[in-house]
């Protein structure tokens, strides 16, 4: 058996896992998700350092300070915003690309924003190698605004956290369409969907969360550049 051949096997047999003890025992139930999160290398998305952290239950460093999110909670993300193929997707944080790839399995055209330029190439790169039936485009942009230019979307995604909805966001939702985002403060987080119909934008709360800023005038002050942080 070839060297290749035995690392494919190992972490194959680490996705079947993690899907099964973090994803389907602790509640994801979209059949679609759990293929997805089955099917697409969860490793190619981090760098070598934190390699062996890929399949575990936490969210884990990427570079830029940023982090690749708990397996869970893309699970529970992507089962929230019900991707369709076919469906135009707005994702503020490209982060890793992981996110992105997972909703490119599920056939959706996702169009990605990323305030770090390098975090931006490296998931150009990682995605470029995947064959996926949905398409992903990822700039290099602020999107705490979103995405005015390219809306309607269908589903917008927020991987980073907000003190409050921006209306700027619910109002580039088609009719139907879904958000989903981390509202509250730095420390804590509850994940959001919000679902347009017409002009209403229904909410429901789907529990405590924690991610880092959503950086920019619908989110948080840089800290860098904020002398009361
Ligand atoms: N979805 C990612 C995880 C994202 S981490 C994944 O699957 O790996 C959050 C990302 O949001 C970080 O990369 C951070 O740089 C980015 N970010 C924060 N504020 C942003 C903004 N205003 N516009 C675009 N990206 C932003």
């Amino acid at each position: 058996m070839g060297t290749e051949e035995g690392a494919t096997d190992i972490t194959a047999r680490q996705r079947a896992r993690m899907v099964d003890e973090q994803l389907r025992a602790r509640g994801i139930r979209d059949d679609r998700v759990l293929e997805a999160m089955t099917a697409i290398p969860r490793e190619w998305f981090i760098g070598e350092r934190y390699r062996r952290r890929a399949y575990a239950d936490e969210a884990v460093p990427i570079d830029a300070g940023q982090t690749i999110s708990q397996p869970w909670i893309v699970a529970r993300m992507t089962e929230l915003l019900a991707p369709r193929p076919g469906d135009r997707m707005l994702e503020l944080g490209t982060g890793s690309g992981y996110q992105a790839a997972i909703l490119a399995a599920l056939g959706a055209d996702v169009l990605s924003l990323e305030r770090h330029a390098e975090l931006a190439q490296q998931a150009r790169e990682r995605i470029a190698s995947l064959d996926l039936p949905g398409s992903v485009e990822i700039r290099v942009a602020d999107g705490s605004l979103g995405d005015p230019a390219g809306a309607p979307y269908d589903g917008i995604i927020v991987t980073a956290a907000a003190p409050a909805i921006p209306v700027e966001l619910r109002d580039q939702l088609a009719d139907g369409g879904r958000l989903v985002i981390p509202v509250g403060p730095r420390n804590r987080q509850i994940l959001t969907l919000a679902v347009r119909h017409g002009n209403d934008w229904v909410e429901t709360a789907h529990g405590a969360c924690v991610f880092v800023p959503l950086i920019g005038p619908g989110g948080f002050p840089d800290e860098r550049f904020d002398p009361f942080l």
